[in-house]
């Protein structure tokens, strides 16, 4: 018999072997995951005999995590915004730079009155579009999708979390799909540089969607046909807000100004690096200033 203690010892050799960051932690994870526990009850439960089948199951899980694959698609769970998010490969995995996103809305609206609608595009997970609907609590919420698998995921997430009232998921693209007037326009596209994709970890490169990652030669494809897009969907106090790349926040500022939106505040991730940037329709919403 083995011990969750001895089990966990094991695992972390393993994922440290792999060069996997935190392998204490993610064996923790798996462990907890596979004996259907929380990560605090695998500690407290070292002494603890494995029923020989979960051993083999966390063996096996241990192997496909040494081999690239995320921890979130073995668990099939990831938290976002303090809320359990099912997760697939079909959509990204949220990310905790993109809560940079969610802190920038949270901030921006403290002087104006909260939006009543959001539409979020590229929903995915429908990450985004919960976590603001847990923010804005009179709000209702659009998640746009051209991937009918994940379309699926955003709206069982809506369920399992309370929001199928509130959250409605569409699939369409933004070019054709978007339908209504919103307050409050959000996405994370695609915006990886097509060249740099190979740079990217195996677990991103190799697991993750790429429809989700690349966003062709200078990583900006996808605001050239957003912005556009979102425009005539804005509220006249409506307000964007983007996700960015490392170094795209000036650039997409100058698509945005082209075609006609006026910048609002931006917010760093905890790395330093501009992760969200923001924009109106009319100026009422710049911090001392009206234009
Ligand atoms: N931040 C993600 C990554 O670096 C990319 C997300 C995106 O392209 N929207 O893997």
């Amino acid at each position: 018999m083995t011990e969750i203690s001895a089990a966990l010892t094991e695992g972390e050799a393993a994922l440290t072997a792999a060069g996997i960051d935190n392998p204490r932690n993610e064996a923790r994870l798996l462990l907890g995951h596979v004996l259907g526990i929380t990560p605090a009850q695998v500690f407290a439960r070292a002494d603890d005999d494995i029923a020989s089948a979960n051993l083999k199951t966390y063996y096996a899980l241990l192997s496909a995590r040494c081999e690239g694959t995320p921890l979130a698609h073995l668990t099939g769970r990831r938290e976002f915004w303090s809320m359990d998010f099912h997760v697939t490969p079909a959509t990204l995995i949220p990310r905790p730079d993109t809560e940079t996103l969610v802190e920038l809305v949270e901030s921006a609206f403290k002087d104006r009155s909260p939006p009543k609608t959001i539409l979020d595009l590229g929903t995915g997970s429908g990450c985004i579009l919960m976590a603001l609907l847990s923010v804005f609590e009179d709000a209702d919420g659009v998640g746009l999708d051209m991937s009918k698998d994940a379309c699926r995921i955003a709206s069982a997430n809506a369920r399992a979390l309370g929001f199928e009232k509130r959250a409605r998921i569409v699939e369409g693209t933004w070019e054709d799909g978007i339908d209504g007037t919103f307050d409050l326009i959000v996405s994370n596209p695609p915006y990886i540089p097509s060249a740099d994709i190979e740079m990217l970890d195996v677990d991103v490169r190799a697991h993750e969607p790429m429809g989700a990652l690349d966003g062709g030669a200078d990583g900006l494809d996808a605001y050239r046909s957003l912005i556009p897009a979102v425009i005539p969907a804005l509220s006249d106090d409506g307000m964007v807000v983007f996700e960015v790349g490392i170094g795209q926040a000036d650039e997409v500022l100058k698509i945005a100004s082209v075609c006609g939106l006026i910048p609002g505040p931006r917010r760093k991730d905890l790395a330093g690096i501009e992760r969200a940037v923001s924009f109106y329709k009319k100026g009422v919403g710049i911090v001392g200033s009206r234009v």
